[in-house]
């Protein structure tokens, strides 16, 4: 058998009426029917917590489609057996999204049975840890720089604004950007613990998220040429109303809710561009591409200091903590046994 986390459901019109999550020992065949036709058995080394892990654990509607199931978006472990011959065992493997811990089996145990269409090989100069710290929300992150670089983003056109700076996307956004030479404006509602961090990371000034929260008018100082938006609602809406003309901005989040109260004026009188991110459904070339960008454009250093490692049986308070906003960076659950 192997320890894992389970999440049971009963649902009633849409509505969630019973909710567990609990860290079981399971026998191998928990897994019998997962992965498919040609299914690719993993020993998981580590996963982590997204916010969408937060989502599915805590109990909140939206992420769980089936029940029993073990949650967790992302993992890298070692192949034990494949049905896929693209897949051998031995070989570390990586998965982010692609329905696991919403519609089938994920990471949050030390066995996983996956489909190997959403698998890829250890990106070359990444750890198995390193690239769990990056995950779903790193993978995001250069997921809306290659879609900013697409529209012509350039450290010399200006500034790049990051909104919820401190969290997971955010932070890779920062250190990746940074990195590239752009100048950071990190926007966070915890400067008072995190603008230290954020400088760390590569920001070279911080916002407070409170200029951007409450509704504004619809064009306002040109403050930016680019943005990276995790947060949705007025937060972007005001992003855009600031973005310089011809400038872009992509959206892959929802921490502040998934409105977009606002205008069309910042589209038709300055030609900025919104950009959707969405990780989940990205062709497995553009996957490819963002992990290797972020091997070679996300500094190693910075990676570990946005990381913090978790036992498995941390992961319920942790799920609680990225919902409340609480998480700083990036999370990465250690399951080797
Ligand atoms: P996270 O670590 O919790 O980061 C979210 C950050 O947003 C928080 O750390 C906080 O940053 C800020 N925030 C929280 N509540 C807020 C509020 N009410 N108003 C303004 N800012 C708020 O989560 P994550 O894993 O980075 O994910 C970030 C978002 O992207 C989530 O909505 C997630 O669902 C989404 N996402 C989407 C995709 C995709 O494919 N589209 C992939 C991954 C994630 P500060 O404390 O710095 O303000």
């Amino acid at each position: 058998g192997f320890r894992g986390i389970v999440i049971e459901q009963t649902v009633d019109g849409g509505r969630i009426r019973e909710h567990s999550a609990e860290l079981r020992d399971l026998p191998e065949s928990f897994l019998d029917g997962s992965g498919g036709d040609a299914p690719v058995d993993v020993d998981v080394l580590y996963s982590g917590v997204n916010y969408k892990d937060g989502l599915a654990v805590s109990g909140k509607p939206g992420v769980v489609r089936t029940s029993p199931l073990i949650p967790g978006i992302d993992l890298v472990g070692r192949v034990s057996a494949s049905a896929d011959d693209r897949f051998s065992v031995g070989e570390t493997v990586v998965l982010t999204g692609g329905g696991a811990g919403e519609a089938t089996h994920g990471g949050l145990a030390a066995r996983a049975r996956v489909s190997g269409d959403y698998l890829v090989a250890l990106p070359e100069g990444l750890d198995a840890r390193r690239a769990a710290a990056i995950g779903t929300a790193g993978l995001t992150a250069m997921l809306s720089i290659l879609a900013l670089e697409h529209e012509g983003a350039d450290p010399e056109r200006g500034p790049v604004v990051v909104t919820g700076a401190a969290g997971g996307v955010g932070s890779v956004a920062v250190a990746v950007l940074a990195s590239l030479g752009y100048r950071v404006i990190a926007a966070t509602g915890r400067a008072d613990s995190e603008a230290e961090y954020l400088h760390r990371l590569g920001a070279a000034e911080i916002l407070d998220r409170r200029e951007l929260s409450e509704a504004g008018p619809a064009l306002q100082k040109r403050s930016w040429a680019a943005g990276v938006d995790t947060v949705g609602s007025n937060t972007l809406v005001n992003v855009l109303a600031r973005t310089q003309d011809d400038g872009a901005v992509t959206a892959c989040g929802l921490a502040q809710g998934a409105d977009l109260p606002g205008t069309v004026m910042p589209f038709i009188l300055r030609g900025v561009t919104l950009v959707g991110i969405n990780s989940v459904t990205a062709s497995r070339e553009l996957r490819q591409r963002a992990w290797e960008r972020l091997s070679s454009d996300l500094p190693a250093d910075l990676l570990d200091e946005m990381t913090t490692e978790i036992p498995l049986d941390d992961v319920p308070a942790r799920a609680e903590a990225i919902l409340h906003g609480r998480v700083r960076g990036r999370t990465v659950v250690s399951l080797a046994e």
